[in-house]
């Protein structure tokens, strides 16, 4: 199924599909990174878990119409997707305050967010992946200031379709990172991963974190909340 190994990320490996054209699998990887990388550990059946939590959100996703890079998930660990030319923006859509930008800000912890709060950075590990405005985005990337008035728009709208569909499993998305890709045609389409490794989602009775802020903050077992999501997920699709 797969050919050459094109990239390997933090979270992901990307291989060029076999005899696929324009297809690449991705690899979830059992590693969990924070800090940039600078806290890492292995957890096996990670990957497993991100893979199922993924490929069931972007088949959701589509379900209500949102274009993505996913076609399908080929076996526990790995997916089929459509090769973009991934845009080097992180596009962050917050419901409420936690995380950086209670730090960068001031925010108070839990502030509510409506309309919810689209913010940019620019993915960049050097860099450590800054804050950036709209005329940076334009600048760094090949997107249009249409085009990137359109990923806003979309955000968005997958932030209120997200949320309706965490809500029937009793959480609730507290904020959330996107990234999207080019299609060769020019289409600009939904990529990446979803899961929660890129989302934080709390109990919604409990508020308990059920996310990778487990790790970051050494507060329970990954492996355990990642497996509570996917079997919330499942048992509702
Ligand atoms: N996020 C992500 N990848 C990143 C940075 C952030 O998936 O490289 C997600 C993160 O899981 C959270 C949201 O984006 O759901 C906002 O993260 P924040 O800016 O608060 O950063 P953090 O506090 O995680 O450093």
């Amino acid at each position: 199924m797969k050919a050459e190994l094109l990239y390997e990320g933090k979270a992901k490996k990307v291989y060029r599909a076999a005899d696929e054209e324009g297809k690449l699998v991705l690899s979830y990887k059992n590693d969990a990174t924070a800090l940039n990388g600078k806290k890492k550990e292995s957890f096996t059946g990670k990957g497993r878990l991100n893979n199922e939590i993924s490929s069931l959100v972007f088949s959701y996703l589509k379900k209500k119409g949102i274009a993505s890079h996913f076609i399908k998930k080929l076996n526990d660990k790995e997916q089929l997707v459509y090769e973009t030319n991934i845009i080097p923006l992180e596009v962050v859509v917050r419901n409420m305050a936690t995380g950086s930008i209670t730090k960068r800000l001031g925010f108070t912890e839990k502030t509510p967010f409506q309309p919810p709060l689209v913010e940019l950075f620019y993915k960049n590990d050097e860099l450590d992946d800054p804050l950036i405005n709209d005329d940076h985005a334009l600048r760094l990337s090949d997107i249009s200031q249409d085009e990137l008035q359109v990923i806003k728009k979309d955000a968005l709208m997958i932030n209120t379709v997200l949320q309706e569909m965490f809500q029937t499993i009793n959480l609730i998305l507290v904020d959330f990172k996107l990234e999207f890709g080019r299609l060769p045609d020019g289409t600009i389409v939904l990529s990446d991963e979803i899961s929660p490794d890129t989302c934080r989602l709390w109990d919604r009775h409990t508020q308990v974190k059920m996310d990778k802020d487990v790790f970051r903050q050494g507060i329970g077992d990954l492996l355990d909340v990642y497996e509570e999501i996917l079997n919330r997920l499942e048992a509702t699709s």
